[in-house]
């Protein structure tokens, strides 16, 4: 049987899915793999999941071990998906510091990749693990914590599924949040620019959607974080006007599929994602591209991007523009300090982005714009690894745990060890 990834854009060439329910049975797994690659919920466009032989999925490991509020730490199974997370964790009355745009996606596979909400003070979502168990390609289960292991750590976060299975993930909490939503329709691209900082301080995750056509961008989306005594949201932002009802990110998406807006405050896991954990999209019949900028890029990149909107218009279905916080972890985009990315939703039609990507990769290079390892890119690899300076360093970690290269694929041959 075929197996494909979420969006379909992708046929996954591995023969075999095998399944774990525990720890025993992944090492037991593991010890009997040629070569093995754990799936998480399939999110990915790029084919880092993929594997010439086998996929492991953990759909079963999917619990909340232990939960310490006191110490600020909760403690997951590596198969668990935020919308499982979240709730558990805001029945006791606890929070993360962000999401993504949808809460579908694996707490592991999210962290794998560098994947982020938006938020000029918020690190990507890998910024919160403290803590991993790793099953190393000899069936070991290692364990590496920001604490203990520091450098190796920051190494191991964003790990590409490179050093084996994680089968339990500490992550960082604090006390849960409220959060109110209100979209605003009308930012000029040219007041985007020339006040990006203000706009992304303005609250605690924002985003701009645009199709890059016309003088204004679709829509600026601001999630506060509030309390009581938090004043009515603004009627006016930035020279946009809050919408009066509510509104998809694509012209015309239906509204209900969205998190509350109209600025009615709620809990952070039902405000910080666009999409609703209830509203299971059937087929994505998209495909994303996404590329990351040195923050102080931000306005001369959006001038350099404004002159795609009509060429882009048949394929694009909209952009997106969000900010993520600087970090130390080494296959961060972020180890280079803050980030813009620029976001592009595609109709699937994979042709036709790689007659278009290239262009707007070559108007980011100026910027040393890096992708996102969880989407497409036509960009070579050896200017990607220009980006990485510690990733000498994260292929002989990679090799410590796995010195055969049973976990490796032809996806991290390419990108990650320059090899194929
Ligand atoms: C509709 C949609 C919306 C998205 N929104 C965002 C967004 O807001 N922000 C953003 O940055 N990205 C976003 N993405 C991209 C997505 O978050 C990343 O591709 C992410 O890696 C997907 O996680 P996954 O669990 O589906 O992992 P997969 O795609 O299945 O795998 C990704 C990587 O994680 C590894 N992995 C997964 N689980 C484990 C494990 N237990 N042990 C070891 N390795 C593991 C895999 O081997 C692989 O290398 C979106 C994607 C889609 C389809």
């Amino acid at each position: 049987m075929t197996r494909t990834n979420w969006a379909g854009n992708l046929t996954y060439q591995a023969r075999d899915l095998h399944r774990a329910a525990d720890i025993a049975q992944v090492q037991e797994i593991v010890a009997g793999a040629r070569k093995l690659r754990v799936l998480g919920s399939r999110h990915s466009f790029s084919a880092i999941a993929d594997c010439s032989d086998a996929q492991l999925s953990l759909e079963q490991m999917n619990r909340v071990i232990a939960l310490d509020a006191g110490a600020s730490r909760v403690r997951v199974e590596g198969g668990i998906r935020y919308g499982d997370l979240a709730p558990a964790l805001q029945a006791r009355g606890l929070a993360l510091a962000n999401l993504a745009s949808l809460p579908h996606i694996s707490v592991v596979g999210a962290a794998a990749t560098a994947t982020h909400g938006s938020g000029s003070e918020t690190g990507n979502l890998a910024t919160a693990v403290t803590a991993m168990d790793i099953v190393n390609a000899s069936g070991d289960v290692v364990r590496l914590s920001r604490e203990a292991d520091g450098d190796s750590f920051a190494g191991a976060a964003v790990g590409l599924g490179a050093l084996g299975p994680v089968v339990g993930l500490t992550l960082e909490v604090e006390p849960t949040y409220d959060v109110r939503q209100t979209v605003y329709a009308g930012l000029s691209h040219d007041v985007l620019a020339t006040e990006f900082e203000a706009i992304f301080a303005s609250a605690k995750s924002v985003s701009v959607f645009t199709d890059w056509r016309g003088p204004d961008a679709n829509a600026l989306w601001r999630k506060e974080r509030v309390t009581s005594d938090t004043p009515a949201p603004l009627s006016e932002a930035f020279g946009a006007t809050a919408a009066r009802h509510a509104m998809h990110p694509l012209p015309g998406g239906a509204a209900g599929d969205c998190t509350e807006q109209l600025g009615r405050a709620g809990p952070w896991h039902e405000r910080l994602p666009h999409f609703r954990m209830e509203f299971t999209p059937s087929n994505g019949a998209e495909i994303q591209a996404e590329f990351f900028v040195p923050r102080e890029e931000a306005a001369r990149a959006i001038a350099a991007l404004r002159p795609h909107g009509e060429r882009l218009a048949p394929i694009l279905m909209i952009s997106e523009i969000r900010t993520i916080a600087g970090d130390d972890l080494w296959l961060s985009p972020a180890h280079r300090g803050p980030q813009v990315a620029f976001h592009f939703t595609f109709h699937r039609d994979w042709e036709a982005i790689r007659a278009v990507l290239p262009a707007i990769e070559a108007s980011l290079a100026p910027f040393g714009a890096l992708p996102h390892w969880g989407k497409v890119t036509t960009m070579a690899p050896d200017r990607i690894a220009r980006h990485f300076p510690r990733l000498e360093a994260f292929r002989d970690l990679a090799r410590s745990f796995d010195p055969e290269g049973k976990f490796r694929n032809d996806f991290l041959d390419r990108m990650v060890f320059g090899t194929a």
